[in-house]
């Protein structure tokens, strides 16, 4: 039986906050992306059993971990959910492979532990004690340690938030390795948005206790609750479009905002087919009055500002490029040094990588 994960929860804090959510995922590497507070936590807490919802359901292949209406609640050591948070202390004393042994009933390494270290590319490192590891080492090894007893969903809370964004896709890519062979459920919580686009296959974004969004990257950035999504990843400018072309030797690709003849050149990324969305936040487009002359940013583009507001020290501009909109934001200085105001032409400057790739 696939190994299918149905969770329906409430839970409510005093606090007012309440979580309430009805998910099903299944195998497969799984983006849990939300801003703080969103309940991300609260969410795995109650699927490894650490937190009782108020009321819910949750089966795991077919098992059933928690149904309130029937007061089963499989306690946390029974359920084969494997946990795992970004300050996981190993015990500095054992070595790397004692350390992950500890994790099984026998406490003792075996074959089991040489296997997983092999997965994780950490055998060569099993006698040295967690003080002789690197940070991304360390971390691999506290999964080792985890994937050992070899869970049936694997929770992950913002483990890697502490690393670069190298050793966290090397890590990323071990786990995908890994999992081809189990095909669980694996649940990566992050609330940064570049690793919600760029690691996962199906992005499930939170926002105040709610699944507002599922699916594919692309298909939820172009889901109805897009722009909300767009402002929780801090993009206001969501650019569908398509690869006109490639420049290897740049680094670069010229990609066209789709219904218009507006040209934006991105960092070259391998995508699966010409359509793309391109994300580029307000605060990364720089105005200028004039035609920028000597720049090094390659997105040179004159428009006309449509409409124009101010909120408190923010002044959020709507111009429009040919047919392509942008917002911008400036300060409230910028605005009267430009002379900014409505129906006036305007040139925006973007940096190629102020234009981020949201979908591969
Ligand atoms: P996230 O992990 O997405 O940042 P959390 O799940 O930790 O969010 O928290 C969601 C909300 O629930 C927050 O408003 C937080 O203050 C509140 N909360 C979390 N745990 C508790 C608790 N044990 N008691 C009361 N409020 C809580
Ligand atoms: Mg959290």
């Amino acid at each position: 039986m696939a190994l299918t994960l149905s969770a329906k929860l409430q839970k409510k804090f005093g606090s007012g906050f309440a979580l309430a959510i009805e998910l099903d995922f299944d195998t497969g590497f799984h983006i849990l992306f939300g801003a703080s507070g969103a309940g991300k936590t609260t969410l795995l807490d109650c699927l490894a059993g650490l937190t009782t919802p108020d009321e819910g359901m949750i089966s795991l292949g077919g098992r059933i971990l928690l149904n309130t209406s029937t007061h089963i609640d499989v306690p946390t050591f029974q359920r084969r959910v494997g946990y795992v948070l970004q300050s996981q202390g190993l015990f500095p004393h054992l070595t790397v492979n004692e350390n992950i042994a500890f994790g099984l009933e026998s406490n003792r390494p075996n074959a089991k532990v040489e296997e997983i270290m092999r997965e994780m590319e950490i055998a060569e490192l099993q006698d040295r004690k967690p003080g002789q590891l690197s940070a991304g080492q360390r971390q691999r090894a506290a999964l080792a340690r985890t994937l050992v007893t070899e869970p049936r969903l694997l929770l992950m809370d913002e483990p890697l938030a502490a690393l670069d964004a190298s050793t966290k896709s090397t890590i990323v890519n071990v786990l995908r390795r890994w999992n081809e062979q189990r095909q669980v459920p694996i649940l990566y919580v992050t609330h940064d948005r570049e690793e919600a686009y760029s690691l996962g296959e199906r992005l499930i974004v939170l926002e105040e206790g709610k699944v507002i969004a599922s699916g594919a990257p692309q298909h939820v950035l172009t889901s109805p609750a897009r722009n909300a999504i767009a402002q929780l990843a801090g993009f206001e400018n969501l650019l569908q479009c398509e690869v006109v072309a490639e420049h290897p030797e740049q680094g670069t690709m010229s990609c066209r905002v789709t219904g218009t003849e507006v040209v934006l050149e991105a960092p070259l990324t391998r995508v699966a087919g010409p359509e793309v969305v391109l994300g580029v936040r307000a605060g990364d487009i720089l105005l200028a009055a004039e035609r920028p002359r000597g720049v090094s940013a390659r997105n040179v583009l004159l428009g006309r500002i449509e409409s124009l507001e101010q909120r408190g020290v923010l002044v959020r501009l709507f111009v429009n490029v040919n047919g392509a909109k942008f917002e911008a934001h400036v300060t409230p200085g910028a605005r009267i040094a430009l002379g900014l105001s409505g129906e006036k032409n305007i040139w925006l400057v973007i940096k190629t990588y102020s234009c981020h790739l949201l979908s591969a």
